[in-house]
């Protein structure tokens, strides 16, 4: 087979909340697949255009202040949840929009071979409940994948390294994103790769990076705080401010400096002032890391590597403060942008069974504490209702089955309610009800109070099961009660795929050969409305000589066009204060 009729079975994707990437394995090597902009990262932004047409990616994420009715981002976190989100006129749930960046991945892929890939791993934090990993699955079959398995990012993380290939070890995965924060302890013993524990903060990411820096702009240039109620202003900072913060990873200043109205903003941020701005963030960063090590029951010194992931783990000071924590230095000889589409890639090459990778098993955890309500002896004659009582801790590998007793509170009760809960807190109350029933107890005959063991059995698939068996000593004495408990997003049967395929199918696609000129020209259409008024001319008018050439359907012509608004905008961007 030649490399250029290469076709691969199975596709890898990181599905993130800021960017979602696709890749693939061939020839000893993960390979990423760049989208219509000839860009790797595609962000997972979705926009309605004004003909109706759906808009993915950098197109979409230009249009964000614009046309916030229309454009939706960061629905990685309603994943398996009832949130729906308006986009114009219609109403989707976060698996419908995830659905639609997979089908413009899906579309790279076709461009890129010539034909579908119609099996696809994509990846999902290692926390996702049983809820968020069907959403997943659902949203990979409603963009037309025909099979769809799921990969933990940290795994993915701990693959593109090729940690698999070392002997018994326990690594960190850190993965700083957009919006989020994950820390994940994997071990690999005798070939098995497993999580053996997460933590993180789910509200954590480069978001709040760039927002110490709109504050510090805020105070720096005494802005009125009305101006960050304005959607032209909001872009135009955050754009400055994200931008300073990339530079900074390399330069040891960055320079913000834009007009709006008659505000005239120009500073130099050092690095120095950078990072004691961003401080905080810094000092957020050591919790979930100190969690998950604590549940893991290891050291740092147990650490045989530490793998970076997210692009905001490209930060200097995060490099560093990693450095610090752990005494080595993290592994960042890869992308740590790409690392788990990489790893996703490597992953589809492990299941295609690719010679130069020997198959591996991986495990999981169940991400929460799981247990049952009991009562509490708080006086010689009071019991308080409402503990937590855990069956299964936080971070168990699965499957597991774990069984505990519980006594009633008198000796002639005749029945317990066994009540379900999942979550950390010492109170049921603020944790989630999973479900519950009641067990008739027996009547003791010698004086004997009767108990019942309640097993808690969970398996790979997020499925539990309770089972409660009352007791007189150690003999099962009456019928057990049980109770099967799957997370409320259950997996779509075939029909309900062919249903909301259809419900999509009704949205068109804009056409990916046309992509370029479309973030062309939502990227001037942005530009526009951050220009002071008599700036605007000059753009205004070459958006609209553009829009004739594209009219004409001259090629020669549009290129031409093309070539020039491009020019233009880049001039503006560029030319501060004139620019963002
Ligand atoms: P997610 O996993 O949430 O989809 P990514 O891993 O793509 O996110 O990371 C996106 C974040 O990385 C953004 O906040 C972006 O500003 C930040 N980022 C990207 N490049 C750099 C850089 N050179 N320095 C600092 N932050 C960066
Ligand atoms: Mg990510």
């Amino acid at each position: 087979m030649t490399a250029s009729s290469f076709v691969p079975d199975i596709v890898g994707i990181d599905l993130g909340t800021t960017n979602s990437l696709v890749a693939y394995w061939h020839d000893g090597a993960p390979h990423l697949i760049p989208n219509a902009l000839g860009q790797t990262l595609t962000p997972s932004v979705v926009s309605l255009d004004d003909d109706g047409s759906v808009l993915v990616g950098l197109a979409a994420r230009e249009r964000l202040q614009s046309h916030p009715q229309r454009t939706i981002a960061s629905f990685k976190r309603g994943m398996g949840t009832a949130t729906s989100f308006r986009l114009g006129d219609r109403v989707f749930r976060a698996e419908d929009l995830s659905a639609l960046v997979l089908r413009a991945l899906r579309a790279d892929v076709r461009a890129r071979f010539g034909q579908d890939v119609d099996r696809a791993v994509i990846t999902v934090p290692a926390y996702f409940s049983d809820a968020q990993r069907a959403a997943t699955r659902n949203a990979g079959l409603i963009a037309g994948f025909a099979e769809v398995s799921l990969l933990n990012e940290p795994t993915a993380a701990a693959l593109a390294y090729g940690l698999n290939e070392r002997d018994d070890s326990q690594f960190l995965v850190f993965d700083f994103g957009g919006g989020t924060f994950d820390v994940s302890i994997l071990e690999l013993f005798s070939g098995v790769m497993e999580v053996r524990a997460t933590a993180g903060d789910n509200q954590l990411g480069g978001d709040d990076v760039d927002a110490c820096v709109e504050r510090w702009v805020m105070d720096s240039a005494g802005l009125p705080a009305e101006l960050m109620g304005e959607p032209v202003f909001v872009s135009k900072l955050r754009a400055r401010c994200e931008a300073a913060k990339r530079a900074l990873s390399s330069d040891p200043t960055a320079r913000i400096s834009f007009q709006h109205g008659p505000h005239l903003i120009d500073l130099t941020l050092g690095i120095d002032q950078f990072e004691r701005l961003i401080q905080p963030v810094l000092d957020r960063l050591r919790y979930p890391v100190e969690t998950a090590i604590r549940d893991a029951r290891i050291g740092t010194a147990d650490l045989s590597a530490v793998v970076l992931a997210g692009g905001s783990s490209r930060l200097p000071a995060v490099r560093q403060l990693v450095t610090r924590m752990f005494g080595q230095f993290p592994s960042a000889s890869l992308n740590p942008d790409e690392v788990i589409a990489l790893g996703a890639a490597v992953q589809a090459g492990l299941k295609t069974d690719a010679v130069e990778l020997a198959e591996r098993v991986m495990t999981d955890v169940c991400p929460y504490t799981l247990g049952i309500e009991s009562s509490k002896q708080v006086s010689a004659d009071r019991h308080t209702a409402g503990f937590m009582s855990p069956i299964i801790a936080r971070n168990t590998v699965v499957p597991v089955s774990r069984v505990q007793s519980f006594q009633p509170l008198t000796a002639d009760q005749r029945v317990i309610s066994v009540r379900v809960y999942q979550g950390e807190a010492r109170l049921v109350k603020d944790n989630i009800p999973l479900g519950q029933f009641d067990v008739d107890l027996p009547r003791s005959t010698d004086g004997r109070w009767p108990h019942i063991d309640v097993r808690f059995t969970y398996d790979v698939d997020g499925l539990l099961e309770v089972e409660a068996t009352p007791k007189l000593g150690e003999q099962a004495a009456g019928p057990s009660r049980r109770l099967v408990i799957q997370n409320s997003a259950e997996r779509l049967s075939d029909e309900q795929v062919a249903e909301r395929l259809q419900a999509l199918s009704s949205l068109k696609m804009h056409p990916r050969e046309r992509m370029e000129v479309r973030a062309l020209l939502a990227r001037a259409e942005r530009l526009f409305m951050q220009l002071a008024l008599d700036e605007r001319e000059r753009l205004g008018h070459e958006i609209t000589r553009f829009e004739l050439d594209l009219e004409s359907q001259d090629p020669r012509r549009i290129a031409q066009g093309q070539a020039g608004l491009q020019r233009l905008v880049q001039l503006c961007e560029a030319d501060s204060p004139l620019g963002v």
